[in-house]
């Protein structure tokens, strides 16, 4: 089976797992033993992991608070600053809109935006939706969906005049198009290993720290790890994989050639198919590794079911436990069933030419055999 669902998750590259394996077996000290060589030689290879994560967004080394994931990411970004005033959109990740519908359910002020028909969120909407209660706006980098990537610029500009923080989901950005914290007028980013060929279970928190400071408080208490906000033993193989594959994301040269397959995919899905329609912005205006689009007159389940070769998504591949229709595309205007008979394609670094043909004829093989 070909494996094409690079948003749910990728592949551990290989230099990612070489540099691991040492701290799973003879380098298997705590970071925070401070008494031993073996304490110090896990906390060297937690700086220097820090420092990859640092190098990959352009900013400084104190502002990464690991953490097990992007989940844990946004709740800290989010619930960290509970008691204020949030703006988010409809088409983030569940663990951004989850966390902003319990805290409306406990009264927070919380506005979740409509986006437009390519998910995209409107600068001004946000503009309009800051009131003065309002402390942070979180805006997603890229769309794990259909790959549209928001106006992070403008509305970051629109935050700071406004006097409130910006919070960004970057974990389907990293490695697929530059994201520069010297740049991006962003306050909280979050970022997971997993998306970008590093392991399952780590993640980070970037915090700014060259303005004033943000009142951040952490999800749970203990040893007072990272900084105080997040406590815990930190997981060294995994943050030493998390470095190297920062490390290993900035690759424009990737980035390029994971476009052109995309590009031959959807080209020659069209040229054997009719009513196909594509859902989300234009190739060239999304992550360059996405392709979504519908497929008019088969059944949604059918059409997953049938595809035995490629492993695609439906929908989002993080809630398939829910067989509902894609929360995203159902914001964007996409009806139920065309929403249900939708393909997510997620391409790699890994991904090849022959890999992308298999799928085509895979695709054109099941659509044929369920209109016929
Ligand atoms: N945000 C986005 C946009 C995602 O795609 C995902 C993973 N599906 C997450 C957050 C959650 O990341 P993690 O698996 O690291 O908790």
């Amino acid at each position: 089976m070909i494996y094409i669902d690079n948003h749910a998750t990728t592949r551990v590259a290989p230099e990612v797992l070489a540099a691991m394996l040492p701290y799973f077996t003879e380098e298997y000290g705590n970071a925070a033993s401070v008494n031993h060589a073996f304490g110090w030689r896990a906390a060297e290879a937690v700086e220097r992991a820090r420092a990859q994560v640092a190098r990959l967004l352009n900013c400084p080394t104190e502002w990464i608070v690991f953490t097990s994931g992007a989940t844990e990411a946004n709740n800290l970004a989010i619930k960290g600053l509970r008691r204020m005033g949030l703006v988010t959109n409809a088409a983030e990740h569940p663990s951004v809109l989850d966390v902003a519908k319990r805290l409306k359910r406990q009264r927070v002020d919380v506005t979740i935006l409509p986006v437009d028909r390519d998910a995209r969120v409107d600068p001004q909407q946000v503009a309009d939706a800051i009131k003065p209660e309002t402390a942070l706006v979180s805006v997603m980098l890229a769309n794990n969906e259909v790959g549209t990537i928001n106006p992070l610029t403008e509305i970051g500009h629109i935050c700071r005049e406004r006097g409130v923080l910006l919070h960004c989901d970057a974990v389907q950005a990293v490695g697929k198009i530059p994201v520069d914290l010297q740049q991006l007028p962003v306050d909280l980013l979050s970022l997971s290993a997993h998306k970008c060929h590093g392991p399952k279970g780590v993640g980070a928190l970037i915090v700014r720290r060259d303005g004033p400071r943000i009142p951040l408080e952490p999800l749970f208490d203990g040893g007072g790890h990272e900084q105080h906000l997040r406590s815990g033993t930190l997981p060294v193989p995994l943050v030493v994989g998390f470095g190297v594959a920062c490390e290993l994301a900035n690759d424009a040269v990737v980035s390029a050639q994971m476009a052109t397959l995309r590009d031959r995919l959807w080209q020659r899905l069209q040229s054997e198919l009719e009513g196909l329609s594509l859902n989300g912005p234009s190739l060239a205006e999304r992550l360059p590794n996405n392709l979504n689009f519908s497929v008019a007159g088969v059944d949604g389940e059918a059409l997953m079911s049938s595809l035995k070769e490629i492993a695609v998504s439906s929908g989002s591949a993080c809630s398939t436990v829910e067989p509902e229709p894609s929360h995203v595309l159902r914001a964007m205007g996409v009806n139920d069933s065309l929403s249900r008979a939708s393909l997510r394609f997620g391409l790699s670094r890994y991904t090849i030419e022959a890999e992308i043909d298999v799928a085509v004829a895979e695709v054109v093989r099941v659509v044929r055999q369920l209109r016929a």
